[in-house]
């Protein structure tokens, strides 16, 4: 016997739609590209994605046809996810910090019908167009004025004007909840970038599981700031969740630097803000340096990689909670939050850092497990660690195209990150496999060793990673930006981690650099590093 309940299907349209009739005047703010401040509500944003279905219709564009993005955080990205998604083609992110090559790679492999992108990557558009033959449509996300004669970019047109050509008379079309929406590829920091290929059912799932109190907790009261790109796994899914909350929504375009995201925080009310450890340790630097406090900001939603203790106790001094995510492309992304249980009420502060220093606990809907090399799963004893399995309706099952290429084991995905489960169910990463150093038969924690001399006053970056050794295999070497006009010596670096780690994890030896290169995705590229200093020749 079948329930008696109406069966609408999840569709993103769904989202826009409600935020439009329920949240009509709630604002949506952007920073431009040409710098200014852009405002307008969610009834505005509808209308527009309507007129944009409506202007991929008259392109001739079919169902589940790509339409491709290159683009900071703003308004007219935001359309783009309701227009192209709601219209039951896919809107494709594509990461502009990616090598040209491997953009061009990505737009061929996808396929794009139409490539849309801000006037900041003009001089990247101009030098691929010509080798992404199945883009039909070029899109500048500017004014018609704003178009620049001669471009090379053949039949380029701007955003505006291609919108401003249809109506708001549009009826935003129903279909299985199960037909692909969105397309994005990891960054291929091995091998060519692989595509993940979302649902509207997976990416409605994400956004209400996410939203939930002890995950992203949106509420209509908020004012939301995803400094996380809409290019970088949706933007953390807080694009779709802000209007199903109802919550006020600020994009930052393409000033990211401390001083213009703190002083976005505070011109906006932000409540909530979300993205990658490096991008804090930008803000918090500007507000020391400063002497600057929030306030309004409440919240912060941090991961993409170890959330260093010493910037949760750091965001905490100045009032603010930290909700460290673990998550993946593959994972749409979010998959564990550390948020508290009732037993940890009792914790002192350091107690309470050393939980939310964790990736934490489940969200509901994902299931997780680690595995010993047999495949057999191990305790959930906070000590015995393995590779990191999960499962669950936002999770992959195989990549864009590669349906023939087996990806899960008995239906579990393998994440290749390295972790432990406690008994609480708190999940802890102890490495990306990739990054694990092992020495002498033991492993090292790269993520532990780093999270230490993040601590250290003079420490502004650090990365630990595996050096080739004779005896041990590898031993760990510590690499380390320092914070302008501060001296260590390598000597009181390794001194600082007596009593903290045992002896043999301890790293041999300390170099500095100038910075640590980052990748497309605001993360450490340690395999760089390796490259760098494989041949470095430790103190005996
Ligand atoms: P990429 O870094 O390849 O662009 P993802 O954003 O999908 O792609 O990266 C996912 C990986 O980032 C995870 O497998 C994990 O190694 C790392 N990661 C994400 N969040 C965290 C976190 N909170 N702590 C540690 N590692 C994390």
């Amino acid at each position: 016997m079948l329930g008696l309940m109406q069966d609408h299907p999840l569709l993103i349209s769904n989202l826009i739609v409600f935020a439009a009739r329920h949240h009509a005047t709630q604002q949506v703010v952007s920073r431009r590209v040409e710098g200014d401040i852009h405002r307008y509500t969610y009834r505005d944003a509808e209308l527009r994605s309507r007129r944009l279905a409506q202007a991929l219709d008259a392109m001739g564009l079919a169902e589940s046809d790509r339409v491709a993005t290159l683009a900071w955080n703003g308004y007219r990205h935001l359309e783009l996810y309701f227009g192209v998604s709601g219209s039951g083609r896919v809107v494709h992110t594509v990461n502009p910090r990616l090598p040209p090559e491997q953009v061009v790679w990505i737009v061929n492999d996808a396929e794009d019908r139409v490539f849309c992108f801000d006037m900041t990557f003009l001089p990247l558009v101009k030098a691929i167009a010509a080798k992404c033959p199945t883009v039909k449509h070029w899109v500048a996300l500017c004014e018609a004025d704003a178009l620049p004669a001669d471009t090379g970019i053949p039949g380029l047109v701007s955003y505006e004007a291609l919108i401003a050509a249809h109506g708001v008379d549009y009826r935003w079309p129903t279909f299985d909840e199960r037909l692909a929406a969105a397309l994005c590829y990891t960054s291929g920091t091995t091998g060519n970038p692989k595509g993940v290929l979302y649902s509207h059912r997976s990416t409605l799932l994400h956004a209400i599981t996410a939203a939930l109190p002890d995950g992203q907790a949106l509420s209509a009261l908020d004012s939301i700031l995803p400094v996380v790109p809409m290019f970088h796994v949706n933007g953390w899914g807080l694009p779709y969740g802000a209007p199903m909350a109802g919550a006020k929504l600020v994009l930052p375009g393409p000033a990211l630097d401390g001083k213009s995201v703190y002083e976005l925080v505070e011109a906006e009310g932000v409540t909530m803000a979300a993205g990658v450890p490096t991008v804090w340790l930008a803000m918090l630097n500007h507000l020391n340096a400063n002497g600057l406090r929030f306030s309004t900001l409440k919240r912060t939603l941090i991961g993409g990689s170890a959330v260093p203790p010493a910037m949760i106790t750091a965001f905490r001094a100045h009032g603010v909670s930290v909700l460290q995510g673990w998550g993946m492309t593959e994972t749409s992304p979010l998959g564990t939050g550390s948020s508290f249980k009732p037993k940890h009420a009792g914790l002192d502060e350091a107690g309470k850092v050393r939980v939310l220093a964790m990736q934490g606990r489940a969200i509901f809907g994902v299931d997780m497990k680690v595995v010993d090399a047999e495949g057999d799963e191990l305790p959930w004893d906070g000590k015995s660690s393995g590779d990191l399995l999960v499962r669950g309706p936002w999770v992959i099952s195989s990549y864009f195209r590669r349906t023939d290429e087996p990806l899960l084991r008995d239906g579990w995905f393998p994440t290749g990150d390295v972790a432990t489960i406690d008994e609480d169910g708190f999940m802890q990463i102890t490495d990306r496999s990739k990054d694990v150093i092992k020495s002498g038969g033991e492993w090292i924690s790269s993520i532990d060793i780093e999270n230490i001399a993040m601590a250290h006053p003079a420490v502004a970056m650090a990365a630990c990673i595996a050096v080739p050794h004779p005896k041990w295999d590898e031993r760990p070497l510590l690499v380390v930006v320092r914070k302008p006009g501060v001296e260590v010596t390598p000597a009181e670096l390794r001194a600082f981690y007596e009593g903290k780690v045992a002896k043999w994890q301890v790293p041999d030896d300390v170099v500095f650099v100038d910075a640590i290169p980052l990748g497309a995705t605001g993360k450490m590229q340690k395999s760089i590093l390796r490259e760098r200093f494989r041949d470095h020749r430790l103190p005996s």
